[in-house]
């Protein structure tokens, strides 16, 4: 019998600290597809929705598809979007189980703060909006990013969980297909899976889940969990979530799940031991921030050779839904003077309006950037450029994140600084805050990362998929920013405490 699958994709990563709510203006800019728009969209796409549609294809499943939104990091979700995206879950969900309904996969990030859900838990909302609707005894699996913070409501409204494997994060479509391979056992051996969650008073852990920083923490702990599963069948799966910091819930932080066939005392031993490890190695990371002098000075260090340079900021990543404006790198780089330097990714709405009334050859006498967090990061800086370039912003992944996928970083204009010790560095401003994900992002202004000997963007540990080949060197800094290490957690207000590292704390 043709199996009856609902299918759904509803992802967004919310920084707490970010002032501006995250509403169905943001979502819109990405696109909100429904019914028979997801398809064409998402089939062509390396994205769990991609994977889940050709798994499905490839079942002969019968599927419907209500939703599928995936918008770029920023603030908490608006409460408009957020019952937006439930109301339509639950009324397609509810619509599916009267015509006979066999299962559900749905694409979550597992960081959505959002105004008007339960404990602003986005995901956990959504799970049970689509658990209440379609009822206890129907399975639901769902892919989830290593950087969700997984709630009780969340794992307890769902049978099945898989987060991705990598960071940078190259394998969506395949955790697509894992989540699905899941459900199509489930569904195959008459079993109703059960997720057992564990977590330790810890913001961080699994070093934020970084794969391509060498070996490490989450290479060990990802041995482990395939370990788990090769000696116990009922084990569906050990998945592991290093969780994101900035987001003010109280289940901020890494987790532990483990989904096996039924409910039982061992697998949650095995999660527990999974939040031992997490707990034992919460200090041993991959990587250090360097200051942007730091920086600065292991950039000048760099023997020459082929390939850029690649300085990433950190602290001021947009797709760790940071505004994507601060100038402290900028500064340093007008400075410093050194040669054939690119610095991409700063979000200027204004500066951009400006270059497109300047026009191609033109000039522009501009406060570049730094105008929503001046006193973290830097504020504006004044530059005389020629405009070399100006493009829509519109592209579609061509790199290893999430390929096949359009984008857009908004109106784009590509600058050459005229005056000062910085003469003759080009940079690249948008219209929207985005990391620098993919090189066809460059290339909407003609730039290529080859033809760069210092390439600046904004981005944490993402960028290297599509930027570490090639390159020198990746150096990673901190500019301040609203996704800096340096905040102060301890402003926001749901998170259970005592919580390492902000209290002195014992071992659990
Ligand atoms: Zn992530």
């Amino acid at each position: 019998m043709t199996a009856r699958i609902l299918v759904a994709a509803c992802l967004h990563e919310s920084n707490s600290f970010n002032r501006y709510p995250a509403g169905l203006e943001h979502f819109n800019r990405q696109g909100i597809f429904r019914d028979d728009a997801v398809g064409p969209r998402f089939a062509p796409t390396r994205t769990e929705m991609g994977g889940f549609l050709a798994w499905a294809a490839q079942q002969g499943w019968s599927i419907t598809t209500p939703l599928a939104a995936q918008p770029a990091s920023a603030g908490p979700v608006a409460e408009e979007a957020y019952t937006f995206f439930r109301d339509v879950l639950h009324e397609a969900a509810t619509k599916a189980r009267k015509a006979g309904l066999d299962g559900v996969l749905l694409a979550l990030h597992g960081a959505m703060v959002a105004e008007g859900a339960p404990g602003q838990d986005g995901d956990g909302g959504l799970a049970q909006a689509v658990r209440d609707a379609v009822g206890p005894d129907m399975p639901i699996a769902i892919s989830l990013d290593p950087h969700g913070n997984v709630s009780d409501l969340l794992a307890g409204s769902v049978n099945a969980i898989s987060a991705y494997r990598t960071h940078p994060h190259t394998d969506h479509f395949e955790t697509g297909q894992r989540a699905a391979a899941m459900l199509t056992r489930a569904l195959a051996a008459n079993e109703l899976p059960q997720v057992h969650l564990a977590r330790r008073p810890q913001l961080r852990g699994f070093d934020g889940a970084r794969t391509e920083t060498g070996p490490g923490p989450m290479h060990e702990a990802m041995a482990l969990c395939r370990g788990f599963e090769s000696v116990d069948p009922a084990i569906y799966e050990v998945s592991i979530q290093a969780g994101f910091s900035p987001c003010d819930t109280w289940h901020t932080g890494p987790t532990a799940a483990v989904t096996a066939a039924t409910r039982g005392a061992r697998f949650q031993a095995v999660a527990e031991t999974m939040m031992d490890f997490a707990w034992d190695n919460r200090c041993r990371e991959t990587f250090r921030l360097l200051s942007v002098a730091e920086a600065l000075e292991a950039a000048r260090n760099v023997p020459p050779g082929p390939g850029p340079i690649v300085i990433s900021d950190y602290g001021d990543a947009p797709g760790g839904g940071a505004y994507g404006d601060a100038t402290a790198m900028l500064s340093a780089l007008l400075q410093a003077g050194l040669p054939n330097v690119v610095f991409a990714g700063l979000k200027d709405p204004e500066a951009v309006a400006a270059a497109e009334a300047a026009g191609i050859g033109g000039q522009v006498r501009l406060a570049l950037g730094g105008k929503i967090y001046k006193n973290f990061g830097g504020g504006p800086v004044p530059i005389v450029a020629e405009v070399l370039k100006l493009s829509d912003g519109n592209y579609v992944n061509d790199g290893p994140y999430a390929k096949g996928l359009p984008n857009r970083i908004g109106a784009t204009a590509l600058l050459r600084v005229l005056e000062g010790p910085g003469a003759g560095m080009r940079i690249m401003v948008n219209a929207l805050a985005r990391n620098v994900l993919d090189r066809a992002q460059l290339r909407l202004v003609g730039l290529t990362p080859e033809d760069c000997n210092i390439l600046c963007i904004k981005g944490m540990d993402a960028i290297r998929a599509a930027f570490q080949p090639g390159s020198r060197a990746v150096i990673p800094f901190e500019s301040g920013g609203i996704a800096s290490r340096g905040l102060d957690f301890s402003a926001l207000k749901r998170i259970r405490r005592p919580v390492w590292p902000l209290d002195p704390i014992a071992a659990p």
